[in-house]
Formats: structure tokens, sequence, C-alpha cells
């Protein structure tokens, strides 16, 4: 052990980097690389909220925010999620405005996680959820969805509670799902959330993609059983503001006044600036989220065939902008080293699937979040690469 590592916390220095992060940084220097990696929506940021943006700036809303949101932010946001997923949150006492939903994801494990508690986390998951727990000192319940085509049933997690050796405080759901696309419709939602109602868990629900749900009405634990939810939504994906890092957390008031120590410590606020850009994009950009969503059922029609007749075993996505497709049976099962050998030999960057899961090493996750020619141009190189390895 190095003098660094002695002095410094041990639950940092024995945690693995993020996957996830740590294999784009792999893949960023290799010559002319094409990355289909990142969650980032490829489409720019609407005039109205740059304008907003840089109005403000000029009008010296430079200064400190109210730490818990600008009250006409949380006014916005209560309005505009009420009117979009049919919730009931009763005014701006119901939202805290955090540092995008990343940090609403740490606010949250932070208040309702002792020490040692257990989180259920149905798995493949979105691979910083595990960096945020363990920074919470939490224990993660892994529920292992692949062979249920990545979907999470009742069954699944009464079983889950029962095997538990710590006691389970809560569930992290996400859907459309960050990295398979699978979503759940409101039968499903209602029998999941009967069963966290029966085992009294929370369930921190992260939505960030609901806006990109294709052919179904998105359904929220939030409408289902609001006093059991706790639920985190955010800019990036509905309206391409990744850069932005606006995200929003809903619940009770008494959560909000709890959650509010943490965030006030985390962050303290988000740029004042920025919350005013986020009132125009809650309040006016109606047309951004759908036009994203058409297009995105397009291109995952664009490529999905072709991944299917390359020999991929894939769950057709319902949302969100990611394909987990399993590698080709004559092509082994060792992900990381496919999405390796393709971005160096290929020059496709993907992600592998045990960024995600333990258990599905033989993935990749593909984002198609890309331009229709960065598209076509990715599925030639995959398509000449798989060409070579079978010849
Ligand atoms: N949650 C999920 C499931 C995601 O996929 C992402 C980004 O890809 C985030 C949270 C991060 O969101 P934000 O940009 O609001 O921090």
């Amino acid at each position: 052990m190095t003098n660094l590592e002695q002095s410094l916390n041990p639950t940092i220095t024995a945690m693995a980097p993020d996957k996830l992060l740590n294999f784009q940084k792999t893949v960023r220097d290799i010559p002319g690389v094409l990355k289909l990696t990142f969650g980032e929506p490829g489409f720019d940021v609407d005039e109205r909220i740059k304008a907003a943006a840089t109005e403000a700036i000029n009008n010296n809303r430079s200064h400190y925010a109210e730490s818990q949101g600008e009250q006409s932010l949380r006014a916005e946001a209560v309005r505009y999620f009420n009117e979009t997923y049919h919730l009931n949150y009763q005014d701006e006492d119901n939202v805290i405005v955090t540092l995008g939903v990343s940090e609403g994801i740490n606010v949250v494990l932070h208040t309702l996680l002792a020490p040692g508690d257990g989180l259920l986390v149905p798995e493949p998951a979105y691979g910083p959820y595990f960096t945020s727990l363990a920074l919470a000192y939490g224990q993660k319940i892994a529920i292992d969805t692949t062979a249920h085509r990545f979907k999470l049933t009742p069954e699944m997690v009464d079983e889950a509670v029962e095997k538990a050796t710590v006691p389970v405080r809560a569930i992290l759901m996400n859907y459309p799902t960050n990295p398979t696309g699978v979503t759940y419709s409101r039968e499903e939602v209602m029998a999941l959330a009967a069963t966290f109602k029966k085992h009294h868990i929370w369930v921190i629900s992260d939505e960030i993609y609901a806006v990109l749900t294709y052919d179904q009405a998105h359904v929220s634990f939030a409408e289902i059983i609001p006093e059991q939810t706790i639920y985190i939504n955010g800019l990036s994906k509905s309206h391409a503001m990744t850069g932005y890092r606006v995200g929003f957390i809903l619940a009770s008031k008494q959560m909000i006044l709890e959650m509010q120590k943490v965030h006030g410590a985390l962050t303290f606020a988000i740029p004042t600036f920025i919350q005013d850009a986020a009132v125009v994009a809650l309040r006016d950009v109606k047309d951004t989220p759908l036009l994203m969503r058409a297009a995105y059922k397009a291109r995952r029609d664009r490529i999905l065939p072709q991944l299917k007749a390359l020999g991929f075993d894939v769950v057709t996505p319902e949302g969100a902008f990611y394909i987990f497709a399993k590698l080709p049976v004559d092509l082994g099962d060792d992900g990381d080293a496919f999405a390796l050998n393709l971005a160096r030999e290929g020059k496709v960057a993907v992600i592998p699937g045990s960024g995600f899961s333990e258990s599905a090493k033989a993935f990749i996750r593909i984002s198609y979040a890309a331009s229709d020619e960065d598209l076509d141009e990715g599925m030639k190189r995959i398509t000449a690469y798989v060409k070579r390895l079978r010849e």
C-alpha cells in the first residue's frame, strides 16, 4: 500500500473506476473511431432556451440561486410533470432542482440509506448507480433480469426481499431502461407497485427517458404509489440539455425537507441563469421531445434489422436510445474483448455489457443517439468487422 492509499477513504480506494466512463476514455484517443457510446441526444439545444440563458446572463442573473431551486422553476416543474405524467404533486415545495439526475440519485441514496442498508437494483442498470450506492455505504441487492428479457417481475422482487440478509430500504427503478430500452405497461407498473407496497420499500424512480417512450404512454410510479415514490427526472434527454445539468426530485414535502439537507451540502444550487433557461424549456419547448422521439424510433428501426441479420440477439427497445445486444454465439461471450477490438480494429466504439451487470458480459450496448450518416457508417464498419472475424 502506498502512503497515498493509506491516507484515503478505503471505500474509495477499493472502488473500481466506473466502467462506463472508463471505457469511453479508453476509446477516446483511437484515431478515426466512430463513437456509438454516448447517451448524448445528438440534437442542439432549442434557440428559445439558448436565448433565455444568454438574456439571463446579460441581466446579471449570476448570483446564488435559492438552494432548493428558484421558485419559478420549481413551480414550472410541478406543473409540467403533473400535466405530462398525470401526477398529483401540490406545489413547488414538492420539488428540489438538482445538478442533473446524477446529483439527484446521490441526494436520494444519502437521505434514505443508513450504512449497510440494502438497495434492490434490477440489472442490467446504469453503471454510475453502483458508485453512488457505494458512496452512500449502501449494499447492492442485484436482481438479474437477463433471463426474463430484461423485465423485472413481482416474483423476482419477492424472492430478492426474502433472501436479503440486510434491511431492504428501497428499489432503484429506471425505465425506459438504460441500457436495454425496456419499459413497463400500466398493468406491469401497477403489479410492481403492489409488491413494493407489500414490502414497505421506497421506490426511487429514475424516469429520465420517460419522454422517449415509443408506442405506449409512459406510466409513472409517482402516479400509482406517490406516497412511497421518489420521482426523479431531468432535461438532459427530453430537451437535449445534457451540458446544462438540470434535474428534479419530486416527493412529499416532508421528504423534500430531509433531502434538501443533502442537496444543500452537495452542490448548494445550480446556476441561476440555467434555471431561467430551464423554465423556458418546460414552459415553451413542447415540440423538441416529440421530434426527437420520432427520430430515435426511426434510427432504432434503421439498425435493429442489420444487427439481427449479423446474428446478434436483441430485445427490441421500447424507449430511450440504446440497443443491448448479445454477441452471436460464434463470436464468443466476451463483450469486453469484443468492444475493445471492435474499437481498435473495426473503428466503432460501443460499450461492453459488463459495465451494466456482472452477468451481461456477453453483451454490448450500442447508442443510436447519433446521426443517420454515423449510424449507417457505424453499421457498415460493424458488418465488415464481423465478416472479417468469420473468415
Ligand atoms: N440516469 C440514467 C438512467 C442515465 O442514463 C443518465 C445519463 O445517461 C443519467 C441518469 C444522468 O442524467 P443527468 O445528465 O441528468 O445527470
